[in-house]
């Protein structure tokens, strides 16, 4: 994103109609040019490249081999068997705009010859285990693939050696591509099975890779992390070998793995000699380092992932040496790579532009531009000996010693507290029929009511008088007047609107999670530690450093001021333990089981103060529930789910049964864990749901859930607005699976990075379309 955000401000500006493409792409090389150069001053020797994207990587290869094709005469030879639909190619749009029709949909009204656009953007969906979101490759049955007339890879490497470094370009793998991949609308192929369709599009481009004077090329397979079905783990063999039986026409591959063990999954890392290395996350699971080194052929090269790719802790450098150095052992000082455990994609740019932070804690901290510089001096302490490098490891071991030995860690007043839960803590008081009929006669809601997820358009006014009461220039007197006019201006609208249950809009909330970071005590908080979460959208995680508390109430004040103003029940709004726990950079001195039930603990007391404020529908959003999972089925996962669980039922099972409690969440596949979602025990959980198959919904009948449900009905990442007959489909499809009673109608996620007009259209299409329903039925 760069150092201030730049890629952000830049896409953004280009989509407002405030910068030309050609600004933004220069804009895009600067920042590529930027960063590898960061790089090398720290030391770091081998470079990647095709790491840069506009929107996201796996976008990027969706492109790649959706056969675009750059001369306008050629784009009669796209055809609809390619990776990128035929409803975005259509419109012979720019590649660029194609990128981004395919990433956040795109709408425009006809323009003189230009016609009209209207195309919605593809499924987007959390990356692993983390908070980053893919977009997933949509196939067909049959489909080919055909390589893009200027390989962004290719393109990327050359602009890189022009600057004097030659790097090694990323790509993702062929079987994850595939796996990754769902079947498009109405398409029953499996994508695997499209594996020998897709290889040649590899053959050709890692040959161009070559002929560019690429000498490696770093292949990611992080499925391997999975429990794999048998069809995907088949694949890699085939894959593999006929990438090897190219000889050396392509580079040497370095495959990559990283977010967990591949223990389960050795038997098919590919010992071919093109497959000159293979990388294994070892902060993760640093107990595979084993069983990896025995299943190396004799002269395979090991990356070892020691420095985290995935936090902001300063790596413990001697720990970091001593595992470096066990691989040293084993295989030689030749056959070993020091890396970092992932894509530093997932942890904020520098640590420097950070200048309010409080010294002490600061010198715990290591930042991307930091980890580089980790990463060189790890790798001299093992080549040239620890004595090169015997400052920095001795400033390293310091400030790793004063972390562990510090008081802001350890509160033993929340511990106490802890040490004093007890089981009946965690249960409502009465079981769900007792509780929704006690709720539906103080609520008195229609059938199929209509709410939405929480937060309103974040506007440009709102973010500007928030800046303004940051550095101090209006008082918090003169800040509490604005948001409050902000919550009767979105009360008005609803109004307007005809929604059944309000929201207070969240326009307080500069982000979710980082709001209650900074009302808790146990956390700290950074000016400029963004990290993408999709697209242009960048999150600030508040960070944990020690065991958290909550002074006094975070919310009520405006829950209580907004519900004091409308006719309708106001929902409270909070963010759950685990949300709250993922979605910051967490401990990892303490396991996470004991960070979220100290969360639990503090957002208990909101959710008593906001009932006692007068607050009767709270919610509780959950939206990372899943995407702190474990990645394979087994023990650790059934363990998570149920501190998981416990954190969320601690935090809401303390109100009457006449206080109804809603949960959220970023998506629908409850397959894998559906006795997790039923055990929260939530009264109505609402639920994204509009760019799936409805056909998700059927987990809901055939355990037969019998609480209410609100199955988002659009999508929100998208500036697009529905129809209301789209809506209505939607419904419709709905009521296969659900019950009436038990259906909420809502959009997919809170609007808050929407604009004013879409949101009303959008919500005025959706309420007339529950009106409708609510007639009929
Ligand atoms: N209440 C939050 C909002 O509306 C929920 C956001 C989320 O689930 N990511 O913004
Ligand atoms: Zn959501």
């Amino acid at each position: 994103m760069g150092a201030n955000r730049e890629l952000k401000k830049a896409t953004e500006a280009y989509w407002a109609g405030k910068l030309s493409q050609k600004e933004l792409l220069e804009e895009g090389k600067r920042l590529r040019l930027d960063h590898w150069k960061i790089q090398k001053r720290a030391g770091v020797d081998v470079i990647p490249s095709n790491d840069f994207s506009f929107y996201d990587q796996v976008l990027d290869h969706i492109q790649l081999f959706g056969g675009i094709v750059n001369l306008p005469e050629d784009k009669s030879l796209r055809s609809d068997l390619q990776a990128t639909p035929e409803r975005y190619t259509k419109y012979n749009l720019t590649q660029i705009d194609e990128f981004f029709a395919m990433g956040r949909g795109l709408q425009r009204p006809a323009k003189g010859d230009t016609p009209a656009v209207d195309v919605p953007s593809l499924e987007m969906v959390k990356w692993f285990d983390s908070n980053y979101h893919y977009v997933k490759p949509t196939l067909k049955e049959g489909q080919s693939f055909v390589l893009n007339a200027n390989p962004k890879p290719v393109v990327e490497f050359l602009e890189a050696k022009d600057a004097g470094i030659v790097t090694r370009p990323v790509l993702v793998g062929p079987v994850s591509f595939l796996h990754l991949a769902k079947p498009d609308r109405g398409q029953k192929v499996e994508p695997i099975s499209l594996l020998q369709n897709l290889l040649p599009v590899y053959e050709e481009l890692l040959i161009k890779l070559k002929e560019a004077g690429a000498e490696t090329v770093q292949i990611d397979e992080p499925v391997l992390v999975f429990d794999l079905p048998s069809t995907s783990k088949a694949a890699f063999k085939p894959a593999y070998e006929k990438l090897a039986a190219i000889g050396d026409k392509i580079p040497k591959l370095v495959f990559a793995t990283y977010f967990g063990d591949i223990v389960h999954n050795i038997d098919v890392l590919p010992h071919l000699t093109n497959v000159y290395a293979i990388h294994v996350d070892l902060v993760r699971n640093p107990e595979q380092l084993d069983s990896v080194l025995q299943a190396l052929s004799p002269k395979q090269v090991l990356s070892v992932g020691v420095v985290d790719g995935r936090n902001i802790w300063k790596t413990n450098l001697k720990k970091a040496i001593e595992t470096v150095e066990t691989a040293i052992q084993k295989i030689g000082r030749d056959r070993v790579i020091v890396a970092s455990s992932s894509s530093l994609l997932h942890t904020p740019h520098t640590l420097e532009s950070e200048k309010a932070l409080d010294a002490e804690v600061r010198d715990w901290f290591s930042f991307a531009v930091e980890k580089a510089h980790e990463l060189a001096i790890i790798a001299k302490a093992v080549t040239e000996g620890p004595a090169t490098v015997r400052e920095q490891l001795e400033a390293n071991a310091k400030s790793i010693q004063a972390r562990s030995t510090s008081k802001l860690t350890n509160d033993p007043k929340v511990k106490d507290r802890q040490a004093k839960i007890t089981r009946e803590m965690h249960n409502r008081k009465s079981p769900f029929p007792v509780r929704i009929a006690q709720q539906q006669k103080h609520l008195n809601l229609p059938l199929f009511p209509t709410t939405t997820i929480g937060s309103f358009p974040q506007t440009k006014e709102i973010r500007i008088q928030r800046n303004k009461f940051t550095k101090g220039e209006i008082t918090a007197e003169q800040y509490e007047k604005f948001i409050e006019k902000e919550i009767q201006e979105s009360v008005k609208i609803q109004d307007e609107l005809g929604l059944d249950v309000y929201v207070h809009g969240e326009s307080e909330r500069n982000d979710m999670v980082q709001y209650f970071g900074e009302r808790l005590t146990g956390y700290v908080f950074t000016t400029h530690a963004w990290v993408q979460s999709y697209g242009s959208r960048c999150v600030r995680p508040p960070i944990i450093v020690g065991d958290i508390s909550r002074p006094s109430p975070m919310t009520v004040r405006e829950s209580k001021y907004a519900a004091t103003i409308s006719k309708k029940p106001m929902k409270g709004m909070l963010t759950g333990p685990v949300t709250c726990l993922r979605w910051s950079f967490p401990r990892d001195d303490v396991h996470q089981s004991i960070q979220a039930e100290q969360l639990g603990l503090a957002l208990r007391d909101e959710v008593a103060d906001l009932e006692a404020a007068g607050i009767y529908v709270i919610q509780v959003d959950e939206p990372a529930l899943r995407e702190g999972l474990p990645l394979r089925s087994g023990p650790e996962r059934e363990n998570y789910l149920s501190w998981a669980v416990n954190s969320f039922r601690l935090s809401t099972a303390g109100v009457q049964d006449s206080t109804q409690i809603h949960s959220h969440f970023c998506y629908s596949e409850f397959q894998d864990f559906f006795h997790a979602i039923a055990a929260l025990d939530a009264d109505v959980l609402s639920i994204e749901n509009s760019k799936s198959d409805a056909k998700l919904l059927r987990v809901f009948v055939d355990e037969a859930y019998p609480r209410h449900i609100g199955p988002g009905v659009y999508d929100i990442h998208s500036p697009r607005v529905p129809s209301e007959q789209e809506v209505k489909d939607r419904i419709e499809e709905m009521l296969q699976y659900l019950k009436p009673e038990q259906l909420w109608i809502d959009p997919d996620c809170g609007l808050k990075t929407r604009q004013w007009v879409e949101t009303k259209a959008a919500l005025t299409n959706m309420v007339n379309a529950a009106k409708f329903y609510r007639a009929k039925y």
